[in-house]
């Protein structure tokens, strides 16, 4: 059968590995590199084919000319093969960019005079197309279809080279071996005559795009084997694309952390898997993404089909799951993000996705409401893409809350609070904004920003700060903050800068941050001691804190949150919990601060139990810092 025939086999093995792994990761590629990289796959494989079929007839008749159309057809998809090379380098090079029609038409010249002087040949000399001999090398139609051809590959590697910059090494090494192949090929072909190598090369060309640039299976997770979240993207853009209508169904499993703790890794493992595999089989299909750790979505296409998905899957979990040994009840809640017709991106759809997943309630909650949802999410959106502005701008607003002595009856320090206007939405209440802050990474910036502000404040009004008696500023630190490297060295910096002591300062932090990150913010706050600030926990009360790892902090100020307040000024057991809370840490040599005292009632209550500072509307409401000194009279 000869050597022609052992590359085409060759060639026919490779591709019909590629394919099995097309055939699984297809789907979820809708990028035009994928679509080129199938294109070129499956002319390679047509003219694989058309070689063994020739090969095939040569070895069962002996007679090669009857197989001439065959080779001429096999050489014409070459050189088309060779062309969509070149197209898929432009593209990674390029992008879309690089698709003005005058371009490709030029870019398109060798490919025609190619396939014009394959077919040319045809007529003029078909012996060239069954030739065993190197002679048709001389024939001039016969090297204007291999130069032709051989203009692709050798611009993919200029290109290749030229575009260094922007393509990743994995791209640059892959189109240049995938040049290379197709070159190494024609050199061959050109050389020998009678064998027919390019199909080879080019059979190595895509294998090398394929395995290097765009392997379609870089997409699945190996835990559950649905695609992941950037497949989701591709995915939700391309249906966007084609403006089909859909809904996504998003099911997460809640509280992972404490199924890791409580049953161990690997059952929560399973959990996961058991989540993704019924989202499958109720689903009814394999295109599900894990978008987040424990969070799976899917599209729907219909409004019945989405009710009865969600309702499936949340009456499945809602009974116990047997995961190997253990049977265990998985709290997973179930919803959908229907009315996307509002969304012009696929990064919407995503974050709107997260959104809902942020808003799941332990057990299942079906969102009735959806405009509403949606309404409220683009206020979400709103929200951050101003306060990105506003950080840049200094548009945060500095406000002040004094807090007041009790035993001395005037006002001593004052909490600092940011406040943000937006100009439609209004106001935005701080626990949305000082979220939204950490979420998008601005928490740092804005925090130096008001940082820079107080220091200055406190730097230019020393004097009048002192004749009204107050000596000491609290600042909120958020745990984002506290984790920042070199956070503390900032920070006194600043206050050294405007020639403010560091003992000016209280910075509070909440108990849940305290908690939470008890190693890592212990750095910091050690930093912060040693110059002489001292630390304050902030609503203490609100959390489900261990105390025993509240003491070991080195805190010297605690604020009763208003919660606790609000409780005991209502309920006996609660105000008996509030004093022992009052007695044990001034045991502890702790100062304490009553928040959220809005009563005279509730200003007797905590006066009588001998707390040191009260703060709350009773007393002053927060006010731009400009105006603090204006409200507080000097002492005599
Ligand atoms: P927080 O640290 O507990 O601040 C006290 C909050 O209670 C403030 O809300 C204040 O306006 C409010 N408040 C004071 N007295 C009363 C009262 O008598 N009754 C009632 N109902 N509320 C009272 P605000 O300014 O909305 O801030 C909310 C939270 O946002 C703050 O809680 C704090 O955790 C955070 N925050 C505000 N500004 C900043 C900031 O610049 N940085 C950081 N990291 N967090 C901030
Ligand atoms: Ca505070
Ligand atoms: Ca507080």
């Amino acid at each position: 059968m000869g050597p022609n025939f052992d590359l085409h086999i060759a060639s026919a093995a490779i591709l019909a590995v590629l394919f099995l792994f097309a055939v699984f990761g297809y789907r979820l590629r809708h990028s035009k590199r994928f679509g080129i990289t199938i294109a070129l796959f499956s002319l390679v494989s047509a003219a694989v084919i058309l070689g063994i079929i020739r090969a095939s007839v040569v070895a069962a008749t002996g007679l090669d000319q009857q197989t001439v159309p065959l080779r001429m057809a096999a050489v014409v998809i070459q050189c088309v093969a060779s062309f969509l090379l070149f197209i898929y380098t432009l593209l990674l090079c390029r992008g879309d960019q690089a698709f003005r029609l005058e371009r490709v038409l030029i870019g398109c010249i060798p490919l025609v005079v190619s396939v014009g002087a394959s077919i040319a040949l045809f007529f003029v000399d078909p012996s060239v197309y069954s030739s065993r001999s190197q002679t048709c090398c001389d024939k001039p139609l016969y090297l204007t279809v291999h130069l032709c051809m051989a203009f692709y590959p050798v611009v993919c590697v200029a290109f290749a080279v030229l575009y260094r910059k922007a393509l990743d090494r994995l791209a640059i090494v892959a189109v240049s071996f995938a040049s290379a192949a197709v070159l190494v090929g024609i050199a061959v072909e050109l050389a020998l005559g009678g064998l027919h190598p390019i199909t080879f090369g080019m059979t190595i060309a895509v294998l090398a795009l394929f395995v290097m640039v765009d392997n379609p299976l870089e997409n699945v997770d190996s835990l559950t084997f649905a695609y992941d979240a950037a497949a989701f993207k591709h995915y939700v853009s391309d249906l966007m694309e084609r403006r089909r209508r859909f809904s996504v169904v998003i099911v997460t499993l809640q509280h992972l952390a404490m199924l890791n703790a409580l049953v161990g890794a690997a059952v929560a493992d399973r959990a996961i898997r058991q989540v993704a595999q019924q989202s499958m089989r109720i689903g009814r299909t394999r295109r599900v993404y894990r978008v987040r750790d424990s969070t799976f979505a899917f599209t729907v296409f219909s409004r019945r089909e989405c009710q009865r998905v969600v309702n499936e899957l949340s009456e499945y979990f809602s009974h116990p799951q047997t995961l190997g040994f253990s049977s265990v009840d998985l709290d997973v809640a179930v919803t959908f993000a229907a009315d996307l017709d509002a969304f012009n991106s696929a990064e919407q759809v995503v974050q709107y996705a997260d959104f809902l997943t942020d808003r799941l309630q332990p057990g299942v909650t079906i969102p009735s409401d959806q405009h509403a949802l949606v309404q409220e999410f683009s206020r979400w959106r709103e929200i951050r893409r101003y306060l990105v502005h506003a950080v840049e701008n200094n548009l945060v607003s500095t406000y002040v809350q004094p807090l007041f002595m009790l035993s001395r009856n005037r006002f001593s320090s004052f909490e600092v609070l940011s406040r943000l206007v937006h100009p439609a939405l209004g106001r935005i209440p701080a626990d949305e904004f000082i979220e939204a802050a950490e979420s998008e990474g601005l928490i740092a910036a804005l925090g130096r920003s008001q940082l820079e502000s107080v220091c200055r404040f406190a730097s230019e009004h020393a004097r009048e700060l002192r004749q009204r008696g107050i000596d000491s500023v609290k600042v909120n630190l958020s745990p984002i903050e506290l984790m920042e490297v070199g956070f503390a060295d900032n920070a006194l910096a600043t206050m050294r800068a405007w020639g403010v002591e560091p003992s000016l300062f209280q910075f509070e932090i909440t108990e849940t941050t305290a908690t939470r990150y008890g190693e890592e913010v212990s750095n910091t706050i050690q930093v912060l001691r040693d110059a002489g600030a001292r630390i304050c926990m902030d609503d203490f009360g609100s959390g489900f804190a261990n105390l025993d790892s509240l003491l070991t902090l080195p805190f010297t100020v605690v604020k009763l949150d208003k919660t606790l307040l609000d409780n005991a000024t209502e309920d006996h057991a609660a105000e008996v919990l509030y004093c022992s809370v009052v007695q044990m840490m001034k045991a502890q040599g702790v100062e304490t601060v009553a928040e959220g005292v809005e009563t005279a009632e509730q200003d007797e209550f905590v006066r009588k139990l001998g707390i040191d500072e009260a703060q709350g509307y009773f007393y002053a409401r927060p006010m731009p810092i400009e105006e603090l000194l204006g409200t507080i009279q000097p002492i005599e």
